[in-house]
């Protein structure tokens, strides 16, 4: 049983399709330096760093709310059957998702939103599911809210191209056919005290998604950061963060505003209990698990 969360009247658990080592360092992050991994190795090692493969350990989950009145999902991690193969650990996949959501009392037809946080081959997979062939909704009753420059952005010829080709193809363009799409533009308020704020820079129409409920508040931070080692070197973009200014200034409105809101972040990727707090010390962040 995965913890539970409580921002407010809201209940937040994690549900997890997959963890274990990725990404080495210097892959990750461009401007790798091992000092800073030496300086919290408390913080990292063994939950977060793998020392005898010498990779990073990343979640791959879906914030998964219950309010009075919705059940919502925030990122729907890579999805079973997706042909990705420039993504290997995304590739053909056969994993247990759906089944632990089944598990935490939430069977596809009880999810009111899907809300992803940029368009990302592990953030929008099981949007869909592939049934006799076709890809369909895999939740048919919910709305699935993403943010207009990134729809924008991926239905374009940047969809069909590299690493993200397909992606908008059999995960998000079925959910637009079904109807079951709503898309944001700006900073916009989406119901249920969550709001939508553009956060540019790891791809063009990123949002993070701020909860604010009986007085207490949250963050879903996506992928403005992979690993909480950003969060004492905000200037470490990964290697998929597409504008490298953009990613970084992203970053830093991210961490000054969890400090300042003493909100909850709720990580895409950060292994251990992939939720903390970011406490501001003058020019620096701290981080601490929750
Ligand atoms: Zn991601």
């Amino acid at each position: 049983m995965t913890t539970t969360h409580n921002i407010g009247g809201i209940a937040i658990q994690q549900v997890t399709e997959m963890r274990g080592p990725g990404f080495t360092p210097d892959f990750l992050f461009p401007d790798w330096d091992q000092s800073v991994l030496d300086k919290h190795k408390a913080l990292m090692i063994p939950n977060c760093f793998d020392q005898v493969q010498g990779r990073f350990i990343a979640s791959i989950h879906t914030w998964l709310l219950k309010t009075k009145h919705h059940t919502i999902l925030i990122d729907s991690c890579a999805g079973n059957d997706k042909n990705r193969p420039m993504l290997p650990r995304f590739h053909q996949l056969n994993l247990p998702f759906l089944d632990r959501l089944a598990e935490a009392g939430v069977p596809p037809e009880s999810v009111d939103y899907v809300c992803c946080t940029h368009l990302h081959a592990d953030h929008c997979g099981w949007n869909t599911r592939l049934l006799d062939g076709r890809w369909v909704p895999t939740f048919p009753n919910a709305k699935y809210v993403f943010s207009k420059a990134e729809y924008d952005h991926w239905s374009g010829p940047a969809g069909k191209e590299g690493f993200s080709a397909g992606i908008f193809e059999d995960s998000v363009l079925p959910v637009i056919q079904s109807g079951q799409a709503e898309i944001v533009d700006g900073e916009a308020a989406i119901g249920n005290g969550l709001t939508f704020r553009p956060t540019p820079g790891h791809s063009p129409g990123h949002v993070a998604i701020q909860l604010t409920d009986g007085g207490q508040k949250a963050i879903f931070s996506g992928d403005i950061m992979h690993q909480p080692l950003q969060v004492y070197r905000p200037d470490w973009n990964s290697t998929f963060c597409e504008h490298k200014e953009h990613a970084r200034a992203s970053r830093r409105w991210l961490l000054e505003q969890a400090a300042e809101d003493r909100a909850t972040v709720f990580s895409a990727h950060f292994a251990n209990t992939s939720a903390g707090y970011v406490a501001r010390r003058g020019d620096e962040f701290d981080w601490r698990f929750v």
